[in-house]
């Protein structure tokens, strides 16, 4: 479930952050109205040759005032402790630097694969001075164009031979999920208060990535285990208090958890970085929750308040249009039994797989009730549909032509399928090939 990750190192100024984009730039977006963390981003999920895994641009994290060495060391103390694969990236512009050296001296500490990358190579005359890296100690250096987008394959095949073998993970038939919101929305005070309630704590253990330490506990017989976010050990480090590494932590744990718990302050209302990591949960095809927690502070409550936050939650919220969403208070623990359970149903759903025939009925009679549209005087035909993986829900419907799927009706199939199967809490996505 952790996904491999490689995190790019490197001083200023030799390309981190375009080496990122590129390595990030084929990633299609499934849903057009989420707004992902595509703007200013330092994390994100890419895939090479089928295969997930999660890039980190330390260069992106900056840590304010301090001085340039001590950045450069802190992002690559980020490196070596988040990642299982790091890139060094210098630059033939300029040579090996002292501030290269510095980097170097950091990494061999480092009991992790360092792979050394030289950018900026853009032309062969470039190529002969790469030989000067050597001398950093990290072997072969490889080299990249990444104005030109040159070399990329074969250093992705390195760090990928570098990545830890597969099915060493935490896997097991535990819900994983997380509890992600802003600083003081209450989420130490959910976890305290969500394992207050159960009986049995199995095990505090640490978890297969870094520094996670993952609760397990039972819950009416199903197996759940809470993952930690950022705040919970705080070791002073002076980037842990950056707002970046705290939001990619939170996209680190999204990506390790089956359900998301989206915690929102019934006091303060939604705020922009909400929607930021929800957007990348929902991105990601988790199952969500939306948590409005410290609902004890809104007073004079009558039967309209619940449902005019919700209709606000809603509005601001379009696309988690599925997600359920609960009103809680980690102080009176009001409501906080029912959690465990609507996890496990979310996961269910996430889970659940429709045979074809009963989705070609759905599909039949969603057909009939309203008939595809035609554009420029031609019909979009839909032949067939079937479900092609689970977490999340994924349906592949064979068309005439792809183009034509809008997203209106795309949307209008998906709330059909919503309509007959209980698929709440969970994206679904939709996929549209042409019939061969
Ligand atoms: P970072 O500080 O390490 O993240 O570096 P950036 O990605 O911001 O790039 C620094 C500068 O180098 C920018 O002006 C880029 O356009 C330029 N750059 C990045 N890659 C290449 C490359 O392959 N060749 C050349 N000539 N310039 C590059
Ligand atoms: P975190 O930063 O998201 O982990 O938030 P904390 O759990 O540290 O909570 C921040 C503050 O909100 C603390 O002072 C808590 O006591 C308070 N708080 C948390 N949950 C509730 C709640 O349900 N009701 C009230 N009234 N206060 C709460």
């Amino acid at each position: 479930m952790a996904l491999p990750t490689l995190a790019i190192v490197g001083r200023p100024n030799v390309g981190k952050s375009t080496i990122f984009n590129r390595i990030l730039g084929e990633r299609v977006s499934i849903v057009e109205d989420a707004p992902g963390v595509t703007r200013d981003r330092i994390y994100g999920r890419a895939q090479w040759l089928g295969k997930d895994f999660a890039v980190i641009d330390t260069g992106g994290i900056d840590m304010g005032d301090e001085p340039l060495l001590s950045q450069i060391t802190q992002q690559a103390e980020i490196a070596i402790e988040e990642a299982d694969v790091i890139v060094f990236l210098t630059s033939i512009e300029g040579g090996v630097t002292d501030a290269d050296e510095k980097v170097a001296q950091i990494l061999y500490r480092a009991d992790k694969p360092v792979v050394l990358a030289v950018n900026k190579v853009d032309n062969p005359e470039r190529r002969q001075d790469i030989y000067d890296f050597y001398s950093l100690g990290f072997g072969e250096p490889y080299p990249l164009s990444g104005a030109h987008g040159i070399g990329l394959g074969d250093l992705l095949d390195a760090v990928f031979a570098a990545f830890p073998a597969e099915g060493t993970g935490d896997e097991d038939d535990r819900i994983k999920f997380s509890l992600i919101g802003r600083p003081n929305v209450g989420k130490s005070s959910l976890v305290n208060a969500i394992l207050g309630e159960e009986r049995v704590i199995v095990s505090n253990i640490e978890g297969t990535t870094r520094d996670a330490i993952d609760t397990k506990f039972t819950d009416n017989g199903q197996d759940f285990a809470m993952i930690d976010t950022a705040g919970i050990r705080k070791r002073g480090k002076v980037y842990e208090n950056t707002e970046k590494y705290a939001v990619m932590r939170a996209l680190r744990a999204i990506d390790r958890s089956d359900v998301v718990l989206v915690i929102l302050n019934a006091e303060e209302g939604i705020r922009e970085q909400d929607k930021k990591v929800a957007g990348y949960a929902h991105e990601a095809g988790r199952g969500i929750i939306i948590v409005v927690n410290k609902w004890d502070t809104i007073k004079d409550k009558d039967n309209h308040t619940m449902q005019e936050f919700e209709a606000h939650i809603r509005d601001e919220f379009q696309y988690l249009d599925y997600a359920p969403i609960i009103f809680v208070s980690a102080l009176t623990k009001q409501r906080l039994r029912n959690l465990p359970a609507m996890i496990a149903t979310v996961s269910e759903n996430q889970n659940r797989r429709i045979q074809s025939s009963v989705l070609n009925d759905v599909l039949m009679d969603a057909l009939t009730v309203t008939p595809t549209p035609t554009v420029n005087g031609k019909r979009l035909r839909i032949y067939y549909m079937t479900q092609v993986a689970v977490k999340p829900p994924t349906f592949v419907v064979f068309v005439n032509d792809p183009d034509m799927l809008h997203f209106s009706y795309e949307r209008f199939l998906i709330n059909q399928l919503r309509q007959t199967f209980d698929f709440s809490g969970t994206p679904i996505h939709l996929i549209a090939r042409s019939r061969k």
